[in-house]
């Protein structure tokens, strides 16, 4: 069989010359100033990936493509889904036209997720989908008759995209969004929630969140946060116990809650939805990354009937939000392939069993100097150290041990697939364990700050 290309040698050493200078990559400046890996294709929990030093290698994949790819890489089930949708149609507009895969997707969305949410906004990014949410609550609270109710409030240490209003929930310190302070709409901060899953709920905390809310209750269209896990603001964890008190904060003061599950939705906290944790259900509900088991963009917005009917009575009484690409027939089709794949199978079973793996595969790291803390929740882990993670020399020590991982910040952690083996669960977390090490060895670092 021909090769797509090379791979290894002088093409890929053109091909990685030809990234730096002309591609943009992720937080990245021009020309590259890191080597990224040339992934030459993937296939289960493996990448496989070449450059010029060192030719073709394999790499266990302890990402999920930033959290996405919850099944692994070229899934027949998945496959399937794309080359049938292809065989139809790529794509149509959804202004004036509709298709089953959008209907059929939206559906389940409606019946899997929390009680209550009945109307869903396919978008094409988390980020977008983010903005479609605060839209979608700022002309709730307008056609309420409340105009001046523009605000969101948040807590510290957040995450919720790249686009201008979810920058502005993001944490205002340390990442990247700072360099915005002043340009971005100033939102309402509360602290970061206290840390641990199972820390019960500080009360000197809840009291702090309920008495901000009430505070600004008169300029708050929404409250937005990550539930339960705050992810790429610094990947800490907190009791379901605070969602309680956000959701009767917010129902006190009129004030619509959004929950932010695009990296927590489909199962990676061990619940379809961290809200369940708390059996909390939101006003509007983001889900994305893993939506399409990786496969492709899109997101989605799901509101409640009183939102929905609330947008209806507005002066414009439309949402007023359409990309080119809403509903994009063949990113539906394989979301809905990909949901129908995780609930036909006992996932929470395979979560819980990467769960007991990371537990024991990570806490060896607790002894190795510079490590703070070693967290695990569902498929997640996370080893905390006391300062910046070096995270070259990170990155590097894992892809000697076989794993592909990037830390960032002051953590270095895992989401695999959920059809990762228990071998290859072990192996993440000796690549983490390796990563850890490496990074404590090679002293002060700058770290990266975005994920
Ligand atoms: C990744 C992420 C986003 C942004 O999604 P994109 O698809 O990258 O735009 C928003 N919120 C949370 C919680 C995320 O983890």
């Amino acid at each position: 069989m021909p090769e797509p290309f090379p791979g290894t040698g002088t093409a890929a050493a053109e091909l990685l010359e030809l990234d730096r200078r002309h591609v943009w990559h992720p937080y990245g400046p021009i020309p590259g100033a890191e080597e990224p890996l040339l992934v030459e294709s993937a296939a289960g929990v493996r990448l496989r990936v070449a450059d010029a030093a060192e030719g073709r290698r394999e790499l266990v994949d302890g990402m999920s493509s930033w959290w996405s790819a919850i099944h692994g890489y070229n899934h027949p089930v998945l496959n399937a889904a794309a080359t049938e949708q292809l065989g139809r149609m790529s794509h149509v507009m959804f202004g004036g036209l509709t298709h089953e895969p959008a209907v059929r997707l939206s559906k389940r969305l409606v019946d899997v997720t929390p009680e209550g949410l009945e109307h869903v906004f396919l978008a094409d990014s988390g980020s977008v989908s983010v903005e479609v949410a605060v839209k979608m609550c700022l002309q709730y609270q307008r056609s309420r008759g409340r105009p001046r109710r523009q605000r969101l409030m948040t807590w510290r240490g957040g995450y919720h995209g790249d686009t201008w209003h979810p920058m502005s929930v993001c944490d205002p310190d340390g990442g990247m969004h700072d360099l915005w302070s002043g340009v971005l709409p100033c939102q309402v901060f509360a602290d970061a929630p206290p840390s641990g899953f199972d820390a019960g709920p500080d009360p000197v905390y809840a009291e702090h969140v309920r008495d901000l809310v009430a505070l600004h209750a008169g300029e708050l269209a929404a409250v937005i946060v990550e539930p339960v896990v705050q992810g790429a603001g610094g990947m800490r964890f907190h009791s379901p116990a605070y969602l309680q008190v956000l959701r009767e904060a917010c129902d006190e003061h009129d004030v619509l809650l959004v929950l932010d599950e695009i990296a927590t939705g489909f199962g990676r906290t061990g619940m379809l939805f961290a809200s369940e944790h708390a059996g909390v259900a939101p006003d509007v509900l983001c889900v994305g990354k893993a939506l399409t088991g990786g496969y492709l963009t899109m997101a989605a917005t799901l509101c409640t009937s009183r939102v929905a009917e609330g947008i209806s009575r507005g002066e414009v009484p439309v949402l007023a939000h359409g990309p080119t690409f809403m509903g994009n027939p063949l990113a539906a089709a394989v979301a809905d392939a990909s949901l129908e794949l995780l609930l036909g199978q006992d996932w929470q079973a395979e979560v819980r069993r990467i769960e007991a793996g990371l537990r024991s595969g990570l806490a060896p790291a607790r002894d190795i100097p510079g490590v703070t803390d070693v967290r695990v929740l569902g498929g997640i882990g996370v080893v905390q150290l006391d300062g910046p993670v070096d995270t070259a020399a990170a990155g590097r020590a894992a892809v000697r041990e076989g794993v592909w991982l990037r830390p960032f910040r002051d953590t270095v952690y895992t989401m695999p697939p959920y059809v990762t083996g228990d071998e290859d669960v072990a192996r993440i977390c000796a690549g983490v364990r390796a990563a850890v090490a490496a990074s404590a060895e090679s002293g002060p670092a700058a770290g990266a700050v975005a994920r």
